[in-house]
């Protein structure tokens, strides 16, 4: 009797550390297929109009999958590639090649669940067997202390929960070999000119030249972790905005799941041993369980997430002011802090999380904007975008997510004084404000003329006058919100 051949179906999951699927397939001594579709819905655009998969992550797509392929390659197997609706050219890949069994990494939102869907009733059809795994969290479903539909709400209390009760399952190991392919046309790895995208340049001011799939992700742990030793002081540095090793970078591979969040783990817990252990050990796991935490919410949630009014239901009458909104866009509101984080995101597709919760807190708090708007813009632009975490993090930064704390925003000028004291991070996104002194540079709008033509920083003609009061605009959309709230 002939090798039953199975079918691994990589998606967000585009590694071969820890990657169950790959390793239940071999040890059921089976022939292997790795196989990648490019989902031609993901190249569309949002409800906002914005490109669905901009030009930053579908380059970082293509690198990954590019990489997965070598990796496979030089283990003796291959990666096919397609492009189309995986529901459909899948079954028919299954029939001529005699398949037996689908593995995958199972999603938790709508439009994956969707394709899933379809998928496994496509193949029923022809009598292929269909098996999914749970693999992209720190922790596995199966070791929550609670089930899915009584997760608690708040973080801090799934945090506690899953600390006290939950371990850490090991990673699967990484096959040392693997079958060959049969005799198939494996398919090309499409360009970007093929999704009607240009090829971002490079930006020389970017926090990093991030490359995608999981052979730069396991070179940048061992960068971070073991050959600079900055894990020691994560918790201190995690906060800045400027530079390569503030934080550990590593939310574009997670994303991807070209680094499984397990690995991570094993790797601090042994830097715990051969190393320190400290806070900063201790806190870059707890990073990586909000991860989970937003990962479980939207299994539990589904389509809330997404829908206006958020995982509370809490109706707030937003404006979708797109005049204003280009200026957020564009980084051109006169708050220097948010300018310099919006130019940083389009001209690199990343932006730090402290960046990332001031724009957002602006956007929502003081510019009284559709969050939904600024979830997209990022879904479109961010190399990192994770659907849970993107959605999860604007919900609970717009007020309508689950952990209901009020009307709760950031203080954009206290921020700055705060994050950004020097004033080098403004500077280095700002050109026409760099050569203002730190006294100044957060606070441009209070120039007096004469400093202006001191400084040649002419506001309102060289950059920008201020959108909004941001004290006044903070109050009056936090009677909107409360008078909101009070109809729920
Ligand atoms: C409005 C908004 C949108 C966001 N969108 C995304 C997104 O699409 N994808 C994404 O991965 N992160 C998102 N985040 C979370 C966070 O900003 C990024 O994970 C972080 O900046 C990535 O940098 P890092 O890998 O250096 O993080 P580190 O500080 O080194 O943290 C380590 C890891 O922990 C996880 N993590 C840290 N903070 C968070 C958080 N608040 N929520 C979820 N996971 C977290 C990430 O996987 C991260 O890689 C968003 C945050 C906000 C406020």
């Amino acid at each position: 009797m002939s090798k039953k051949t199975i079918f691994i179906w990589y998606r967000n999951d585009l590694r071969l550390h820890d990657h169950e699927p790959l390793y239940q397939a071999l040890q059921a001594k089976a022939s292997v297929i790795p196989l990648y579709c490019f989902d031609e819905r993901q190249f569309g655009t949002t409800s906002f109009g914005f490109p669905k998969t901009g030009a930053f992550r579908t380059q970082f797509i293509l690198e990954s999958v590019a990489d997965l392929r070598n990796s496979l390659r030089s283990q003796g197997s291959d990666l096919v590639v397609c492009r189309g609706l995986p529901e459909k050219i899948i079954p028919l890949l299954a029939k001529s090649l005699n398949i037996w069994a689908l593995y995958y990494h199972r999603e938790v939102t709508s439009e994956e669940l969707a394709v899933e869907s379809a998928l496994k009733k496509a193949l029923s059809q022809i009598g292929v067997k269909v098996q999914s795994f749970w693999g992209t969290t720190l922790f596995h479903i199966n070791d929550l202390p609670f089930s899915i539909p009584q997760i608690p709400e708040i973080f801090t209390q799934f945090r506690k929960r899953v600390e006290k009760s939950s371990t850490v399952a090991p990673t699967f190991p990484t096959p040392e070999s693997l079958p060959p392919l049969p005799e198939i046309e494996v398919g090309k790895i499409p360009k970007l000119a093929d999704f009607g995208l240009e090829p971002p340049s490079f930006d020389q001011r970017a926090v990093l030249n991030f490359k995608g799939g999981e052979t730069a992700a396991l070179a940048r742990l061992e960068h971070y972790f073991w050959k600079q030793d900055y894990l020691k002081a994560y918790k201190q540095t995690r906060n800045g905005m400027l530079g390569a090793d503030y934080s550990s970078k590593f939310s574009p591979w997670l994303a991807l799941g070209c680094l499984s969040p397990r690995h991570i783990y094993e790797q601090v817990k042994e830097y715990e041993m051969q190393r320190f252990k400290n806070d900063s050990t201790y806190w870059l796991v707890f990073e990586l369980l909000w991860r989970d935490y937003f990962r479980f919410i939207c299994a539990k949630h589904g389509n809330h997430l997404f829908r206006q009014s958020g995982l509370q239901g809490v109706k707030i009458p937003w404006q979708e002011d797109w005049e204003r909104f280009e200026l957020w866009r564009q980084g051109m509101t006169g708050f220097p802090l948010i300018d310099a984080n919006m130019r940083e995101l389009a001209a690199t597709g990343f932006m730090s999380n402290r960046g990332r919760q001031n724009v957002a807190s602006f956007l929502t708090k003081n510019l009284g904007i559709n969050w939904q708007m600024g979830a997209e813009w990022f879904e479109s632009l961010l190399i990192d975008y994770d659907v849970c975490s993107n959605w999860g993090n604007w919900n609970y930064t717009a007020g309508v997510g689950n952990d209901a704390r009020g009307f709760r925003y950031f203080n954009i000028q206290k921020q700055s004084k705060d994050y950004d004291p020097q004033g080098k991070y403004v500077k280095h996104w700002l050109p026409e404000i760099a050569s203002l002194p730190a006294s100044k540079v957060h606070e441009p709008w209070k120039l007096q003329p004469l400093e202006q033509k001191l400084y040649e920083v002419r506001i309102g003609v060289n950059y920008p006058q201020p959108v909004v009061d941001l004290i006044k605009s903070v109050k009056a959309n936090e009677t909107i919100y409360n008078a909101a709230l009070s109809q729920k």
